[in-house]
């Protein structure tokens, strides 16, 4: 089933997100390699759309690329995620969104651990990790 989409005005997200919130998810920007707070994070649990919560990627999947950005092999349902072809800074990537505020997460490219080889290279700013309760 298709998900509801959230549509909200600029000024409405930038009132909800942080500025390093809105740059990355609502002006597709990219944090800084190595200084967001997921990157080398193991904690269990859920990553959640930093913007309307949707659930996102499981911990499970998560796995140290050495890229310094969160990476993940797979995404929990792809119908939560939508990927697109971007062209811009001179390269061609597929940016990854959340399929349900169309926010920017990331990218996705071809080069993850088998047997899916993709590796989804998600912003911290973008995601908010809701952790697994201890037993
Ligand atoms: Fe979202």
């Amino acid at each position: 089933m298709a998900q509801k989409k959230i549509l909200k005005t600029a000024k409405e997200w930038q009132k909800e997100l942080t500025p390093e919130q809105y740059r990355v998810l609502r002006q597709c920007g990219t944090e800084p390699a190595f200084t967001g707070k997921y990157w080398k994070t193991k904690d269990k649990g859920v990553y959640l759309c930093a913007a309307c919560g949707n659930e996102l990627f499981n911990s499970e999947t998560k796995y140290d690329s050495g890229t310094g950005w969160p990476s993940f092999s797979a995404p929990l349902d792809n119908k939560k995620i939508e990927s697109k072809i971007d062209r811009s800074d001179g390269m061609d990537r597929v940016e990854v969104k959340c399929a349900r505020c169309g926010s920017h997460l990331g990218h996705v490219f071809d080069d993850g651990p088998k047997p899916g080889g993709k590796r989804f290279c998600i912003n911290s700013a973008s995601l908010y990790l809701r952790k697994k309760q201890a037993d």
